[in-house]
C-alpha cells in the first residue's frame, strides 16, 4: 500500500514566518558576493555600507520618524534588554525601593524578565508592577494614569503574540502627559509590524523593538528605535558600529532581508503582504472551518477586533496539548501559547484576562502571516474540515476492562466490569472521578471504591497496600507493575536501557508496529501497520499492553511509535518493567516514518 505524506500546513506565524525567496536571493547575494565588512575602508565595504544606511532611511519613512534613530541588532530580545538598561542605567546603585517599573500583564516574557534582571544586576531594587488588563485584554488606562508618575518605566506592546488584542497607544499616551510626558516608554512593536500601521511621528514612544523574523526575514535580525533624547546605554560594545551604539560586525545579510520588508511596507503595491480587510476575510474562512472541526468553540479575544492574522480559541473538554497533537498529526501546526504554572500549561495572558481555567489551559493559537495566499488559506480550511469529517466517523472505543488512565503521573487504575456495569477504581480520588466521569455516563454504570487487599480481575490482580500504593499483576504470565500516587513505579533504568531505531530504519519493512498515540491523533493520521503484526495501544490501555503483550510469533522485531518519539519510550520502558518481551522505540514519529516510506515509494 503506498504511503502519502501530507504537506505541512504552518499556521503558526506569531512564532515566526519563513524567509520568502524574495529575501533569501537577497541574502544569499550578500553573503556570497556582496560579503565585505561595512567597517572596511576598501571597496568591498562601500555596498554593505551603504545597504545599512539605507534600511536605516527606510525604517525611519515606514515609522514616519522625524526625531530617533534606529539601531539594527540581533530582535526584540535584544531591544527590550538595550531599552530597559538604557533607562534604569541612570538609577544605578540607588536603591529606589519606592519607585516602580510598570509593564503590561500580558507582555512577552522578555520584557518582565529584562525589568526584572536590569533591576537587581543595576542595584535599582524598585518594584515590578503589572498593569493589568481588561476583559477583552486591553490595558487598564486608569491604573497606568494613577501609577505613571511614580514609575522610572513603562513597558507595553503593540499587539499581543498570543490573543492578538490591539493596545491603544493613543490612549496610553494620553494617560501619560502625551508629548510633555517625562515617563521613558517602551513599546514592544514585534506583533504590529506589517499587521497595524505604527507612527512613531504622532506618538511620544521613546522606544520600539522589532524582529525581522515575524514578517518572513531571517531569525536573530531586528531594531530598536531610540527617540532623540532618551537615554541610550549600548548593551554591548566593540569596534564602534552603529555609530558606537552596539559593537559587532553587523548581520548585513540580516539588515538587507529587514530594508526588503521596509520598501514592502512603503510600497504596497509592490509588496506580497495582504490588505487588513483581505486578511480579516482569511480569518473568517478559518475560523468557520474551526467551528466546523469544533462546534462548541470558544474564542478567546476580542473578534473582530484583534489582529486579522490571529484566532485564540479554547474547547470544553480538550486541554491545548491535545488539540495540538491531533492539529500536528494532521500535518497542521498550530500552538498553545501556554507555560506551566502549578503543574497544570496555563495561559498567563488570558489568566490576565480573567478568563476561566479550562480556556486558559486549553488556549491554541492560530495564526498566519500577511502574505498567505488565497489558496493556502483555502488548503488550510480544506485540511481543516477534512478533520472534522474525520472525527465525526471515529468510532466509539471500547469501555470494558483494565484502564490505568494516566500511568506516568497519576496513580490511579480502574477496572471495568461490562456485564455488571460496575467500575472498581483504586488511586487519587478527585484525579479518577473526573476521568470516570468524562469517560462513563454515571447513569449506566455505578463507581465502587477498592478497599486495601487483593481483587481478582478476569486475569488480573489488583494489590492495594495500607497506604493506597498498589501493584497489578497478571499471574499466568507472571508479570507485575507497581504504583504510587504518582502512577508505575519505574526506574530510570528502564527508560535508558530501552533500544532506540531511527525512523528511517524502521520503514525498511523488516519490523512490526507497537502505535501508541491516541485514537484522535490515530483517526487524523493513518500509520503503516505492516509486518507479521500491528498493534495500536492509548494511553489509559499501556499497562494492560505491558502485563499482556506476548510479541509477534514470527519473532519479528516490534517498535513502539508514536507522533513524535516520547511516548514510544516510555511504553517500551513500561513493557520491559512488567517483565514483557523487548520493544524498540522509533526515535521520530509516525510522520517521519510516513515520510520515508513516501519518498521510497516515489508517492509524496
Ligand atoms: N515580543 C513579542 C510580542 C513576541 O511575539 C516576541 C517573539 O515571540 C518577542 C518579543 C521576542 O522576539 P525575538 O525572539 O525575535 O527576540
Amino acid at each position: 500500500m503506498p504511503y502519502m505524506c501530507v504537506p505541512e500546513i504552518f499556521l503558526d506565524a506569531n512564532a515566526t514566518t519563513p524567509v520568502l525567496p524574495e529575501i533569501s536571493q537577497i541574502m544569499q547575494r550578500l553573503c556570497c558576493n556582496q560579503f565585505g565588512n561595512p567597517s572596511s575602508s576598501h571597496l568591498a565595504g562601500a555596498m554593505p555600507k551603504r545597504i545599512i544606511a539605507d534600511a536605516r532611511k527606510a525604517a525611519a519613512q515606514v515609522f514616519n520618524v522625524v526625531d530617533g534613530r534606529f539601531i539594527f541588532n540581533s530582535g526584540a530580545t535584544e531591544g527590550i534588554n538595550t531599552a530597559v538598561l538604557s533607562v534604569l542605567a541612570e538609577y544605578t546603585g540607588q536603591n529606589r525601593k519606592n519607585a516602580i517599573l510598570l509593564y503590561g500583564a500580558t507582555e512577552h516574557k522578555a520584557v518582565p524578565e529584562a525589568l526584572k534582571h536590569w533591576n537587581h544586576v543595576l542595584g535599582v531594587n524598585a518594584e515590578l508592577l503589572a498593569i493589568p488588563v481588561l476583559a477583552d485584554g486591553a490595558l487598564d488606562i486608569q491604573f497606568i494614569a494613577k501609577h505613571a508618575p511614580n514609575a522610572l518605566i513603562l513597558c507595553t506592546m503593540g499587539a499581543n503574540n498570543e490573543t492578538g488584542v490591539i493596545q491603544d497607544l493613543q490612549a496610553i499616551a494620553r494617560a501619560i502627559g502625551g508629548k510633555d510626558k517625562q515617563l521613558p516608554w517602551l513599546v514592544d512593536s514585534v506583533q504590529v509590524l506589517g499587521k497595524v500601521p505604527l507612527d512613531l511621528g504622532a506618538l511620544p514612544i521613546d522606544y520600539a523593538t522589532f524582529s525581522a523574523h515575524k514578517l518572513y526575514g531571517p531569525k536573530g535580525t531586528g531594531c530598536l528605535f531610540i527617540r532623540e533624547g532618551a537615554p541610550y546605554t549600548p548593551l554591548q560594545q566593540g569596534g564602534g558600529q552603529e555609530h558606537g551604539e552596539r559593537g559587532g560586525t553587523e548581520n548585513v545579510a540580516g539588515i538587507a532581508a529587514l530594508a526588503r520588508i521596509f520598501d514592502w511596507l512603503l510600497d504596497p503595491q509592490q509588496s506580497p503582504l495582504q490588505a487588513m480587510d483581505t486578511l480579516a476575510g482569511y480569518r473568517e474562512e478559518l475560523l468557520l472551518a474551526l467551528k466546523n472541526l469544533f462546534p462548541n468553540l470558544v474564542l478567546n479575544q476580542p473578534y473582530p477586533e484583534s489582529l486579522p492574522t490571529t484566532i485564540n480559541f479554547s474547547v470544553p473538554g480538550f486541554e491545548s496539548g491535545k488539540i495540538i497533537a491531533i492539529f500536528d498529526s494532521a500535518g497542521i501546526r498550530v500552538s498553545a501559547g501556554s507555560a506551566c504554572s502549578k503543574g497544570k500549561p496555563q495561559s498567563f495572558v488570558l489568566k490576565a484576562m480573567g478568563l476561566q481555567d479550562w480556556q486558559c489551559e486549553g488556549a491554541i493559537r492560530l495564526s498566519f502571516g500577511p502574505a498567505s495566499s488565497a489558496e493556502f488559506i483555502q488548503m488550510a480550511a480544506a485540511r481543516i474540515n477534512a478533520m472534522a469529517d474525520r472525527l465525526n466517523n471515529l468510532d466509539e472505543a471500547e469501555r470494558s476492562g483494565l484502564w490505568v488512565p494516566d500511568p506516568l503521573n497519576v496513580g490511579f487504575a480502574v477496572y471495568a466490569d461490562e456485564t455488571s456495569k460496575s467500575l472498581y477504581y483504586v488511586g487519587n480520588r478527585d484525579r479518577v472521578k473526573t476521568w470516570l466521569n468524562s469517560y462513563f455516563s454515571a447513569d449506566e454504570w455505578e463507581q465502587q471504591l477498592l478497599s486495601e487487599g487483593e481483587h481478582k480481575f478476569a486475569d488480573f490482580t489488583l494489590k492495594i497496600s495500607e497506604t493506597g500504593d498498589f501493584c497489578i499483576s497478571h499471574e499466568k504470565l507472571g508479570r507485575a507493575l507497581s504504583f504510587n500516587n504518582s502512577g508505575v513505579i519505574l526506574s530510570s533504568e528502564y527508560l535508558e536501557n530501552v533500544e532506540t531505531i531511527a525512523p528511517e530504519i524502521v520503514s525498511s519493512g523488516e519490523y512490526s508496529f507497537l502505535d501508541v498515540r491516541e485514537p484522535l491523533e490515530t483517526c487524523m493520521q493513518e500509520a503503516p501497520k505492516f509486518g507479521a503484526g500491528g498493534w495500536v495501544s492509548q494511553r489509559a490501555d499501556w499497562c494492560r499492553l505491558a502485563l499482556e503483550f506476548e510479541g509477534n510469533t514470527a519473532n519479528q522485531p516490534v517498535v513502539a511509535i508514536c507522533r513524535s518519539g516520547g511516548r514510544s519510550l516510555s511504553v517500551a520502558a513500561l513493557v520491559r518493567a512488567a517483565g514483557g518481551p523487548n520493544v524498540l522505540s522509533c526515535e521520530g514519529g509516525v510522520t517521519d516514518v510516513v515520510h520515508f516510506l513516501a519518498a521510497k515509494e516515489s508517492v509524496i
